[in-house]
C-alpha cells in the first residue's frame, strides 16, 4: 500500500524530470540555431572571399590581404564554435557526432557506425 509520501514523492520526480526534459530541448533548439546563425555568417564570410579574390584577378586589382586574412580568421572561429555547439548538444542529447562524417552515433560507441573512425 502506498503512503501519500510515497504518492508525493513520486509525483515530484514526474514533474522535475518533466521539467528537465522540456529545458533540454529548449536549450538544443537555441544551440541549433546558433549553429544556423553561425552557418549563415560563414557563407557570407566566404562570398566575400570569394568576391574579392573574382575582383583582384578580373580587375587586376590588388587583393585586400588584410580583409582576407580577417575572413578566414572570422570563419575559423565560427567553425570552432559551432564544433562546441554541436558537442554541447551531443552532450544535452546523450550522444557523440563522428568528427570524421558527421555521422550521429550512440554516447557509449567507441567507433562510428558510418565511416568506423575512433570517436573521442
Ligand atoms: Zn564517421
Amino acid at each position: 500500500m502506498k503512503t501519500w509520501e510515497e504518492v508525493l514523492f513520486k509525483a515530484k520526480e514526474v514533474a522535475t524530470s518533466a521539467g528537465r526534459k522540456a529545458k533540454d530541448v529548449a536549450d538544443v533548439a537555441k544551440l541549433k540555431l546558433k549553429i544556423l546563425e553561425n552557418e549563415k555568417a560563414i557563407n557570407t564570410a566566404m562570398e566575400a572571399l570569394g568576391h574579392l579574390l573574382y575582383d583582384s584577378r578580373k580587375e587586376s586589382a590588388e587583393l585586400n590581404e588584410e580583409l582576407v586574412q580577417e575572413l578566414i580568421a572570422q570563419v575559423d572561429e565560427l567553425e570552432t564554435a559551432n564544433e562546441q555547439l554541436r558537442a554541447e548538444i551531443d552532450n544535452a542529447c546523450s550522444r557523440k557526432t563522428c568528427g570524421a562524417c558527421g555521422a550521429v552515433n550512440d554516447a557509449d560507441a567507441t567507433y562510428c557506425n558510418k565511416c568506423g573512425k575512433e570517436l573521442d
